[in-house]
């Protein structure tokens, strides 16, 4: 398929890694320090954010420089890349006390990432949550899962080497098997019990060590739906930054039709037919609702009720 032939909410993060050059210490403090180089600083996994002149929020870039006067230092900070030539960092603000009230009085304001997600431009959505899912690694990280000692960040961010036992800690994404079932002119979604009144997607689980992305969906629609499925293929994938997954979508076509929820995971599920996909799709069926766009279920559901 071509490179951006779907590319899902958080993905089509535009800036250059530049991972060649991140493990130049020197090449970092010199772009910290430049004049023209931004930060952007997330609370809490939280971005800062101001209004456009279209009344939408974006990304309120900080200079860089203060960036890394309120990191204090390299643990709380993060070379996100290069924006043609201007360097990007990201400054990890967690703690209890809203910056807000401090020195970033009257740069904007910390907005939950998934709630504005459609309204930020995609592109600014895709670097915040690069941020995001890093400095949840980080958090989650810190101590060697060799030796236990608390480890030392290095690569800009990217990598953690342990100061006892010499051991490198790269960030972790965990890959999650997220599959639309199809029958004929029917697809099946689930809800479970704690979800909001009528909703119902796509069926999901974590990928576990040793199975392959097709054998994980056969065995997550078995457990969740029992069903059994034939033929698996690929729509999209969407980094998702809570904390660090990577969300594989799938079409799936299974043989039998007599599904049935686990009742650990799912509550409900229920077959519908292409036409109420797509009334689904728009907000339009009675009684029944998809999640929005941000989220790769819908886009599968949408795919597949568009297909014929
Ligand atoms: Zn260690």
């Amino acid at each position: 398929m071509p490179l951006t032939a779907f590319v899902n909410t958080f993905a089509g993060n535009p800036l250059n890694r530049a991972s060649e050059r991140r493990i130049d210490a020197a090449w970092l403090t010199e772009k910290l320090e430049a004049p023209d180089s931004l930060g952007v600083a997330l609370w809490n996994g939280k971005p800062l954010v101001e209004n456009g002149k279209d009344g939408k929020p974006q990304i309120s870039y900080l200079k860089a420089d203060m960036a890394g006067e309120l990191a204090g230092g390299p643990e709380r900070l993060l070379f996100l890349g290069l924006w043609q030539d201007t360097a990007v960092f990201a400054v990890d603000l967690e703690g209890g006390a809203d910056p807000m009230d401090g020195p970033l009085e009257g740069l904007g304001r910390f907005e939950d990432l998934r709630a504005i997600s459609m309204d930020l431009p995609s592109t600014e959505a895709a670097i915040a949550a690069t941020a995001k899912s890093m400095f949840e690694w980080r958090r989650r990280h810190r101590h060697c899962a060799s030796c236990g000692e608390i480890s030392e960040v290095a690569d800009g961010g990217w990598k953690r080497i342990c100061p006892s036992c010499k051991a490198e800690h790269f960030p972790r994404t965990d890959p999650v098997v997220i599959m639309l079932p199809v029958h004929g002119e029917k697809c099946l979604l689930g809800r479970q019990a704690a979800w909001p009144k009528g909703m119902f997607s796509a069926l999901a689980g974590f990928l576990e060590p040793g199975e392959s992305i097709e054998e994980a969906c056969a065995r997550e629609l078995n457990e969740e739906a029992g069903l059994r499925a034939t033929q698996v293929r690929y729509h999209s994938t969407q980094p998702w930054p809570y904390p660090s997954s990577l969300m594989i979508g799938l079409i799936a076509e299974v043989e039998n039709e007599d599904a049935a929820p686990d009742q650990t995971e799912l509550d409900e599920v229920r077959w519908f037919t292409r036409p109420e996909a797509r009334e689904l799709i728009k907000g339009s069926l009675p009684g029944a609702r998809a999640p929005g766009a941000m989220a790769i279920a819908h886009q599968l559901i949408r795919a597949w009720s568009e297909e014929a």
